[in-house]
């Protein structure tokens, strides 16, 4: 474990001074990432904004307090997952990443799930699930169900922003909010299959009508890119 943490440092040392793709101009300081190197949940996010360019840390500004409501609401704290983007440098105006930037920065995403190593992967937005999942299709269709990703389980929610950005007029229901909701809903029997049967509930007989290890997880990736629904210009919903 300790090895582990160290290699993590190491990753993160190496790319603080990245500078494989434009956006190193613009950024105060890389954010590699924050959170549990031992979590077995790992959130991964879109840019870092204008306060995790500052603070040197993902989700601090606005997204990062409703994300921190919606893991208190399954029970969880911030401290006990990890937390990282696919690209690490904020990009100039909160624009969205472009393609090769998001390539570039690929290695490093790459290494941090492979250290972190986490059981579930929960993508927040499209950039996150189209380059985990390898599709073209949009967060709006991929959201609601689980896929195979590695030999973990991942699941797309929105992007925080996008429930911030909904409805907040206070007419209507926040759909994207209350998909976000579900989801996390979602992602806490995930996790809970997944916890160990404590040693006193050992007994031959399964105590539920399902299997404890979701394989195979519910439909696959959709093998065709299929069109952006409309709404999905900002990438994040
Ligand atoms: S976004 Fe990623 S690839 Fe581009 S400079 Fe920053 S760390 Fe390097």
């Amino acid at each position: 474990m300790a090895q582990q943490t160290g290699e993590l440092a190491q990753l993160a040392a190496s790319a603080a001074t990245c500078t494989r793709c434009s956006l190193h101009k613009g950024r105060t300081q890389v954010v590699f990432g924050d959170g549990n190197p031992h979590a077995e949940l790992m959130f991964v996010g879109e840019a870092p904004g204008f306060h995790e360019d500052r603070q040197g840390l993902p989700f601090v500004g606005p997204s990062g307090q409703l994300l921190n409501r919606l893991l208190a609401g399954i029970g969880l704290r911030r401290e006990d997952v990890y937390i990282c983007n696919v690209v690490r440098c904020h990009p100039p105006g909160n624009r969205d990443p472009h393609p090769d930037e998001i390539a570039a920065c690929r290695d490093w995403l790459d290494g941090t799930i492979r250290l972190i190593d986490p059981k579930v992967v929960v993508t927040l937005g499209n950039f996150a699930a189209r380059t985990l999942l390898e599709t073209a299709t949009g967060i709006t269709r991929l959201r609601g169900r689980t896929y195979p990703f590695q030999d973990r389980v991942l699941l797309p929610t929105f992007h925080p922003a996008a429930a911030l950005r909904a409805d907040t007029s206070g007419r209507g229901e926040n759909r994207t909010l209350k998909g976000m909701e579900e989801d996390f809903q979602t992602l806490r029997q995930l996790l809970q299959e997944r916890r160990p049967e404590p040693l006193q509930a050992a007994h031959p007989e399964p105590s539920h009508p399902e299997p404890s290890h979701p394989e195979p997880v519910r439909p696959s990736v959709p093998e065709a890119p299929e069109a952006r629904p409309d709404g999905e210009q900002l990438g994040l919903f």
